[in-house]
């Protein structure tokens, strides 16, 4: 299958940098306690943009931690025959797109292509490419692509909580998790269930 993954809070330890940055303001910050996916809200006014502005002189995105099992998680979906595109919001900044690159590289992530700052959402690349299922962790991105019958795993944080499970729609923590059911949607598509 070939199959739409999101980069920050879903391979990419994202929340972990921010809850750094966030501690800096208020030493009592938890990114646990974060229940909006907008991360702007936890910097006071304007400072999370020149956070992420900063990021390009900062080298934080190649020195992301990587969500636990999301690595082995890739090279089983590769084992299996499934194709992986990354897909993420990340903005223009050429340094950015080679920090991104060199990140996933680095960590040893097989995929594609990688598609960055896509801000207008990622249903127009999703249908473009022909692909056949998302995992993200934002909630408006699963609600437009889903909207169109396109299967989508939400990746359980604690900012996406409103989002509820249905016929397209699965929630999920463990990205072990998501290679069994991965495999389950592409044995609905061949027709055949797994025992
Ligand atoms: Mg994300």
């Amino acid at each position: 299958m070939k199959i739409a993954c999101d980069i920050d809070n879903v391979v990419a330890d994202f929340g972990k940098t921010i809850d750094k940055y966030a501690k800096y303001y208020n030493p009592e910050f938890d990114m646990r306690d974060v229940k909006d996916y907008d991360f702007r809200g936890v910097f006071p006014d304007g400072v999370f943009r020149k956070i992420v502005q900063n990021f390009q002189h900062s080298g934080e995105y190649r020195n992301m931690s990587t969500i636990s099992g999301a690595v082995e998680a890739n090279h089983r979906l590769y084992e299996k025959g499934h194709q992986v595109y990354f897909l993420t919001t990340r903005n223009y900044y050429p340094s950015i797109w080679m920090d991104t690159l060199f990140w996933l590289d680095k960590k040893g992530f097989k995929f594609e292509e990688m598609f960055h700052n896509l801000n207008l959402g990622k249903l127009p690349l999703i249908q473009t490419l022909g692909l056949e299922v998302l995992v993200d962790d934002d909630p408006k991105e699963i609600e437009e692509v889903s909207d169109k019958n396109i299967p989508c795993v939400i990746f359980d944080q604690p900012w996406n909580q409103e989002v509820n499970e249905n016929l397209y729609v699965k929630r999920l923590s463990q990205w072990e998790w998501i290679v069994h059911y991965l495999d389950d949607l592409e044995s609905i598509k061949n027709g055949k269930r797994q025992a």
